[in-house]
């Protein structure tokens, strides 16, 4: 029978498979993968990154142009593409939060009106679609198209290989193969452009702990991508097991967040940091100098911005990320403010060799900032303060409150069962707080376990760390 004459079937849709839409040639040359990609893009010299960068951006612009979200927004700051003639330029163009997309999606529901691609042309575009975590707020999807896919993929096959994931290797995949996009998105990247055998185990709730950390064992898995916390927890049911974390497995890699520390020391592997998020996925990874995450520039524009005004901050400072993607063909991102905390080092050559632009690590949410007497303080780098010491266990949550007429803020610490001189931790850290943040913050000691129910340690793939309670 011939296909028109299969009953639902038009004749005339232009079918395309995903693997024939790309062009893989120009993506290897526009995104070199790993190895290559270490003696090529990543050793560039400034001129020629920004080079390439400039003309990403204006290719970028031209297509966000196109899309109702950017052209409404860009014709009402009377800015257009034509007038991208620098990267400095990049600062005419509006940025825009997560409070702009959600805006969108409730104007258009379901999709927004600020994807570049669409479900309706899917037979001849495939695209797949994930949603972003509801941690901050309702579900926002993002459509990628293959060749989003692949060059996203690449972005993150190069960071696994930085932190040490190298070609055939088997690896445990921990993350939730859910809506979400990043269990998929480390699958394609190790399977597409690493050939590492994937052993898709998702989380302990489809896989127990212990079966995880059977199939680790088992296959000399050299990562397992998870929580650092998660990471942990494996390591302790290995113990149980009679297994020794550090010379029974194959562990090589920790592309896990978390007690950097811990984590090295429980499993004797370098951890190397990395930065990404949702709807971009793999911005920038830290290289074995240890002195910043290097970005990867033929993908992304990052700008720091004041977190209250949007303003330009100087290189070194700190305040909110402003990413621009230059990868893509399918839904853009120009200018997102993405309110993650971080700040840019100057355009150098680092100690690797590499020219590209280096930021510094994921340092909190510009969102949660609490402002207290006239300073701006951040939940995490309250945390961050109030445990060095010793005496405690690296585990915190924050509340800002409201006290008589004005705002304040607790911190909940938790102490080490060993721990000597307990009266003295909860006075020190008020006192260590006050030097550093210049406001006095009140800190209340309890036992391990006390804080489990506020940071959802074991329900939540990343433990909650602030609540602020003044509204409620
Ligand atoms: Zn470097």
């Amino acid at each position: 029978m011939p296909p028109d004459a299969v009953p639902g079937v038009l004749p005339d849709v232009a079918l395309r498979r995903p693997f024939e839409i790309v062009d893989y040639d120009a993506l290897m040359r526009a995104h070199p993968p790993p190895p290559e990609y270490f003696e090529s893009a990543y050793l560039a010299p400034p001129d020629e990154i920004e080079r390439r960068q400039l003309e990403a951006l204006r290719k970028r612009a031209a297509r966000a142009y196109t899309v109702p979200f950017f052209r409404r927004r860009w014709d009402a700051a009377g800015f257009h593409p034509d007038q991208l003639r620098s990267l400095d330029d990049l600062w005419r163009v509006p940025a825009y939060t997560v409070d702009d997309l959600r805006r969108s999606i409730e104007d258009h529901p379901p999709l927004g009106d600020y994807q570049g691609a669409s479900i309706g042309e899917a037979a001849s575009e495939p695209v797949r679609i994930f949603m972003s975590g509801a941690t901050t707020g309702a579900p926002r999807p993002t459509l990628y198209t293959q060749w989003d896919r692949e060059a996203g993929a690449i972005l993150m096959a190069r960071a696994l290989y930085l932190q040490g994931v190298r070609p055939g290797d088997v690896v445990v995949n921990a993350w939730a193969y859910s809506t979400h996009n990043g269990a998929f998105a480390f699958d394609e990247a190790l399977y597409r452009w690493l050939s590492c055998v994937v052993l898709t185990t998702g989380t302990g709730n489809v896989t127990s702990t212990r079966r995880q950390v059977e199939l680790a064992h088992q296959y000399g898995a050299t990562a397992i991508l998870t929580t650092g916390d998660y990471m942990l927890r494996l390591a302790d049911m290995a113990r149980e097991m009679g297994l020794d974390p550090r010379t029974d497995f194959n562990i090589r890699a920790l592309p896990n967040i978390g007690d950097r520390e811990k984590l090295e020391s429980t499993w004797g592997a370098q951890c190397f940091e990395s930065y990404g998020f949702h709807e971009v996925q793999w911005v920038a990874v830290e290289c074995p100098e240890h002195e910043g995450l290097h970005i990867f520039e033929d993908a992304f524009v990052v700008q720091v911005v004041d977190p209250e005004t949007g303003e330009r901050l100087p290189d070194g400072e700190q305040g909110a990320l402003c990413v621009t993607e230059v990868y893509k063909t399918g839904s853009p991102q120009f200018r997102y403010n993405i309110m993650d905390l971080s700040f840019l080092y100057p355009r150098e050559k680092c100690r690797c060799g590499s020219w590209l632009r280096r930021m510094g690590p994921f340092a909190g949410r510009a969102d949660n900032m609490v402002k207290l007497r006239g300073v701006n303080v951040w939940p995490e780098a309250v945390g961050e303060i109030a445990l060095e010491d010793a005496r405690l266990e690296p585990d915190y949550f924050v509340r800002a409150v409201r006290e008589g007429n004005r705002d304040d803020m607790v911190v909940h610490l938790v102490a080490r069962r060993d721990r000597t001189d307990r009266e003295t931790i909860a006075p020190r850290a008020e006192d260590r707080l006050k030097e550093r943040l210049g406001v006095r913050i009140r800190v209340v000691l309890g036992e391990p376990g006390d804080l489990d129910a506020m940071t959802e340690i074991h329900t939540s793939p990343k433990p909650k760390r602030f609540r602020d309670e003044r509204t409620s």
